[in-house]
């Protein structure tokens, strides 16, 4: 088939993410194992090739066992338990929290300092269990309400003060909406307009891709988005793509690539999430233009 391919040069992994996996290959080459507490990307084909030199991931069970070790944390970061169990375990920690996450984990404790006195509650618009909406809620003992939803504001008491930030790779769009949502039910309360106070703490990295990658969609008569299926930012990235060009397929592996998505003369675009690495994209790229 004739197709014109063209892989986006904007996509693959954010700089935290490369940073990430920088750090844990430097280690790899001198050592040969580390151990890696959770998946480093949620990308399975980049976790396999990590795997194959050396990386061996492990889950919090896991960890309280790890001794006298090295222990890699990835770019979500995690909840301050984390850091006193390395200690207790004696664990050498190749710490890759991303400094855009650690940034916001210092902005929630600071905020929760000021909301406890005013009795106000501290909201996390994001994916529950996502280990770094975890490891936010750590920084101030659990004490926060995860929203992932509007069914979720019915755990919030709109008659006390309150304060929302976002997980980094949530959907800005989504995210104004929650927050208009709350304006309009702290005004039902009756309560002042100072109650609500909005951190739009999503990553730039994230946010300047929907953007992006809804041009880049329309651009082409066929999108083909390469995420793992575990990642949220990829789901979400995937949406902006589809509302731009409903020939829009998200795939894990090349494989999973079907002949009749395509007709002849096509133009098509691979792109990805933030943890889709780039030579994942040109192994797609590739595959199109040999099989299809
Ligand atoms: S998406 Fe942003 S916050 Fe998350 S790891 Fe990448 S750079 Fe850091």
């Amino acid at each position: 088939m004739e197709l014109n391919i063209e892989v986006d040069k904007k996509s693959g992994f954010c700089y935290g993410v490369v940073k990430a996996i920088e750090k844990a290959e430097e280690h790899l080459k001198e050592r040969g194992h580390l151990y890696s507490l959770g998946s480093i990307v949620h990308n399975n084909t980049e976790l396999e090739r990590l795997r194959t030199r050396g990386m061996e991931v492990i889950d919090h069970k896991g960890m309280e066992k790890l001794k006298d070790t090295v222990l890699f944390i990835r770019a979500h970061g995690e909840p301050p338990e984390s850091y006193n169990l390395a200690q207790d375990n004696n664990l050498t920690l190749i710490d890759c929290t991303c400094p855009v996450v650690l940034r916001l984990q210092q902005r929630i404790r600071e905020q929760y300092e000021l909301l406890k006195p005013v009795n106000g509650q501290l909201l996390i618009f994001g994916k529950r269990g996502h280990a770094e909406v975890n490891g936010l809620i750590g920084q101030v003992d659990g004490d926060a309400i995860v929203i992932e939803n509007e069914g979720d504001l019915a755990l919030v008491d709109f008659k006390r003060a309150v304060a929302i930030f976002s997980q980094t790779t949530k959907d800005p769009q989504q995210y104004d909406k929650i927050c208009r949502l709350i304006e309009e039910k702290i005004k039902e309360a009756g309560s002042p307009p100072e109650f609500f106070c909005s951190f739009n703490t999503i990553c730039g990295q994230v946010s300047s891709r929907h953007p992006h990658l809804k041009k880049f969609a329309q651009k082409h008569s066929v999108i083909i988005f390469v995420t793992g299926r575990e990642s949220s930012n990829g789901r979400i990235l995937f949406e902006s793509c589809l509302s731009a060009n409903s020939r829009s397929y998200s795939i894990e592996k090349p494989d999973e690539i079907e002949e009749d998505w395509f007709t002849d003369g096509d133009s098509v675009g691979v792109c990805g999430a933030t943890s889709t690495p780039m030579w994942l994209l040109k192994e797609v790229a590739q595959y199109i233009s040999e099989n299809i």
